[in-house]
């Protein structure tokens, strides 16, 4: 697809990686619709994408809700156009062992509430964001991608049964709207990146954070803006549809 003057969604655009890859994709000429629950972080966002001289607006919306998620999609679409590409970026962790022990007595478990907040983030909100951009792009009569952001985290992590479930969930969407889609001229991939230089990694300890590096082939964490050349990759390539591009330095072998 070509990304010059396409509207591009990207949910959790207000920072992170979200806002790497609008970076990106605006540069490459993409009017950016950037979705996001924080409010001051998308501000500022756009701001920094108009400095750029990148086109950019802002839409408030929880993307675990479904009227929110319409209403969002509905905005886009009256004030840019309706959508040609969509990323589903926006994501939680709500990390604990599903039970953890001591001396044979169970000490804490993992809460419903915290499984529950991660699948309807990471999973619901990928769904109702995928389908309302998915309806935009097929009454447009244009082709349009779909990209979900996975993680390495997909294949199975310790601490993290909510969010591996989901982001497992994430790649099986994937390839069922590959199949769905591809009739109306809708390509959908998905990225699973590995660790990757945020907030997140930067408040690790010095000693953790070494070991983590140490453990991956290519010897030092992701940027984001390699997370972005993955989502321009599946935007820009016409023939990549129900696929996972594993964006790890080579940790997952
Ligand atoms: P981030 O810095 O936390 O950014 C995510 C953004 O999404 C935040 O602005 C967040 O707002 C927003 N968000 C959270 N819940 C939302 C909701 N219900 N509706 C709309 N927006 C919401 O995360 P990141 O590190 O850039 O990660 C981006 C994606 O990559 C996520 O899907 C993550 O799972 C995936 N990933 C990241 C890494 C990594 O190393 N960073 C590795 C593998 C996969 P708040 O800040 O207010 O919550």
């Amino acid at each position: 697809m070509e990304l010059k003057d396409s509207v591009i969604a990207i949910t959790g655009g207000g920072q992170g990686l979200g806002l790497a890859m609008a970076h990106l994709l605006g540069g490459r000429g993409a009017t950016l619709a950037l979705l996001d629950v924080d409010g001051d972080a998308l501000d500022k966002a756009v701001s920094g994408l108009h400095e750029s001289g990148i086109e950019a607006r802002a839409f408030l919306v929880d993307v675990a809700d479904e009227t929110s998620v319409k209403q969002a999609f509905a905005d886009i679409a009256s004030s840019l156009g309706p959508v040609r590409g969509l990323v589903n970026n926006a994501g939680i962790v709500r990390d604990a062992l599903m039970v953890k022990a001591k001396d044979g007595k169970v000490v804490k478990t993992m809460s419903v509430e915290h499984w529950q907040q991660v699948i309807d983030v990471n999973l619901t909100g990928v769904f109702l964001c995928g389908r309302e951009a998915a309806c935009q792009m097929i009454e447009s009569g244009k082709e349009g991608v779909i990209v979900n952001i996975s993680s390495i985290s997909r294949a199975g992590n310790m601490g993290q049964s909510n969010y591996a479930a989901a982001k497992a969930g994430v790649v099986a969407l994937t390839t069922t709207w590959a199949a769905e889609l591809a009739r109306y001229g809708i390509r959908v991939g998905a990225v699973a990146p590995g660790f990757i230089e945020t907030e997140m990694t930067a408040s690790m300890r010095e000693d953790i954070l070494d070991k983590l590096t140490n453990g991956i082939p290519l010897r030092r964490l992701g940027q984001p803006d390699d997370i972005a050349e993955s989502v321009a990759f599946i935007m820009e390539n016409r023939y990549f549809t129900g696929r996972v591009i594993e964006c790890d330095g080579g940790l997952r072998l």
